[in-house]
């Protein structure tokens, strides 16, 4: 076996259908009685439940702030801050997708009040130390661990509404950080096992919610899948594909999950014939891959009908050279080395949906 190195991260997961009737609980443990609930404008539906639910506990909700945005503005930051203040509260509940964890893990950084996060799709965001926040229209991202939400609870109940085509955007956004896990320079076997596990989980799931978006035992497989592949970002250096997808969703403003369902197989298939070890375990957890990885997951990306062309997004041909300039101007781990004129390739056949290869 080869040298490596595992750091846990620290944290707190409950998990389960109706798990979320266990947040009083929770905030007792850590000591806290005074919450701010933040969600998007889109999700405040589930905000308000979430604060009758928190009152009918016998907890005073200090305030709830729904303004979250993509990408974590900090003007919006701000704003949250401000209310925090002035509502005396004492700690964070995110209740929604990675624009609200990206908030709550700002507001509880900036101010030092704990985040409960309650994660309602698949990016995986609140199991990571990662904060990417936008300033002014750059997007920078640090990581630090003070960034982790003291507690997570999935509840699969909070994602009934997510409609199919989204689950399936968002679950191989989770997909994409286990498979770029897979060959992170500081893998190790611990951090395989979680991506593996999670792939698999995803990719029997995400054809289920398809099929039935109304039953819950999918939903709860997929919400399970994603807490390991997020744990695997969370833990691993990502390489091209990620940077690909942070070059085109922070300075193109694509949106985030599509993006990475169109770029991951592009991705994949430059990365192949250097990670051949990978590709094989790859395949096994692919539903009918055949040995193939890059087959088995073109099969699931067909069954799931997510976008194939990054035109289809909204990006315009005139930015495949910006994005490749982007995507190769610095170096990063990735297992095969950067080769801008094969990079730009794979953007153009990404950009016009045409096949990986
Ligand atoms: P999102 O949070 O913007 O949500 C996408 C859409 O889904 C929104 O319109 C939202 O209202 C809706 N939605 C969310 N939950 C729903 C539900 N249960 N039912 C119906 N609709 C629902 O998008 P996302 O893909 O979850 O997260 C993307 C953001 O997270 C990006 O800003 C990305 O950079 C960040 N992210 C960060 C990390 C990290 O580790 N820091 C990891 C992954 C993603």
């Amino acid at each position: 076996m080869k040298e490596f190195e595992y750091n846990g991260l620290p944290g707190r997961v409950i998990f389960g259908s109706g798990s979320v009737e266990k947040l009083p609980a929770e905030m007792e443990r850590l000591g806290v009685s005074r919450p701010l609930v933040l969600s998007t404008p889109g999700r405040s539906p589930f905000a308000n439940q979430l604060s009758h639910m928190i009152q009918d506990a016998s907890i005073t909700v200090a305030g709830t702030f729904t303004h979250a945005e993509p990408h974590t503005p900090t003007s919006v930051t701000d704003k949250a801050a401000v209310v925090l203040e002035s509502v005396a509260a004492d700690c964070v509940v995110s209740i929604g997708g990675g624009s609200v964890v990206g908030l709550g893990k700002a507001v509880s950084i900036r101010t030092g009040v704990p985040h409960i996060s309650i994660p309602t799709t698949y990016s995986g965001s609140e199991v990571t130390p990662i904060l990417g926040e936008t300033h002014d229209g750059v997007k920078s991202t640090r990581s630090d661990p003070k960034a982790l939400p003291a507690v997570v609870i999935y509840d699969a109940d909070f994602t009934m509404t997510l409609p199919p085509s989204f689950c399936s955007t968002s679950g191989i956004n989770a997909i994409a950080h286990a498979i770029e896990a897979l060959y992170a320079a500081n893998g190790n076997p611990m951090i395989s096992l979680l991506a593996l596990e999670g792939i698999k989980a995803l990719a029997e799931a995400l054809p289920r919610i398809i099929q039935d978006p109304g039953s819950r035992a999918p939903r709860d497989d997929a919400l399970y899948g994603a807490w390991l592949c997020g744990t695997v970002l969370g833990s691993s250096s990502m390489g091209l594909h990620h940077k690909l997808c942070h070059v085109l969703g922070g300075s193109l403003a694509l949106p985030h999950a599509e993006t990475h369902a169109v770029v991951l197989p592009h991705a994949l298939s430059y990365n192949a014939p250097a990670i051949t070890d990978q590709m094989a375990k790859l395949a096994a957890v692919l539903p009918g891959s055949d040995g193939d990885a890059l087959h088995g997951l073109e099969l699931l990306l067909d069954k799931l009908q997510v976008p194939r062309a990054l035109r289809d997004l909204g990006m315009k041909e005139g930015d495949v050279v910006k994005a490749t300039e982007m995507a190769t101007g610095s170096q990063y781990p990735n297992p095969r080395a950067l080769e801008p004129e094969w990079i730009g390739e794979l953007i153009r056949r990404a950009w016009a949906g045409e096949t990986a290869k």
